[in-house]
């Protein structure tokens, strides 16, 4: 039996139409182009997105493999492009729409002694939210 496949989504910023984020559910197991195998965790899936805050993998267990990949199906349809947008941190909730890096305004905040805490953006249309953790 073969691997289960790789559901993908591509996410354009509502600004400019460049792309903003890229996220693919890897079922454990399945060959991605751009990885290795053991760059994936060591769980029944890899949530794997790539946005304005850099690259980042999520644990997926197995009870929410088949919904995360309905939600990243749906994005291709002309309908519901956004759908699943919510695992990419260039996502902007309340206006529920993605930005690219150009786009966001970008806020690191460190803690005494430089450590990184996180980061807020700020959206075109003002809001301000915490993109990273
Ligand atoms: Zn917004
Ligand atoms: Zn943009």
């Amino acid at each position: 039996m073969s691997p289960p496949g790789i559901v993908g989504a591509v996410y354009v910023c509502a600004e400019c139409g460049e792309e903003a984020a890229v996220v693919e559910l890897v079922p454990r197991g399945a060959k991605h182009p751009d990885f290795e195998a053991d760059d994936f965790l060591s769980a029944p899936g890899t949530l794997v997105s790539r946005d304005v805050i850099g690259e980042r993998m999520t644990a997926v267990e197995e009870a929410d493999l088949e919904p995360i990949a309905e939600r990243l199906a749906a994005a291709g349809r002309a309908d519901t492009p956004l759908s699943g947008a919510e695992h990419s941190r260039s996502f902007c909730p309340e206006r529920r729409a993605c930005y690219c890096q150009e786009h966001w305004k970008f806020e690191p905040v460190f803690e005494d002694g430089g450590w990184y805490d996180c980061t807020y953006g700020t959206c075109p249309r003002g809001h301000r939210t915490m993109l990273d953790d």
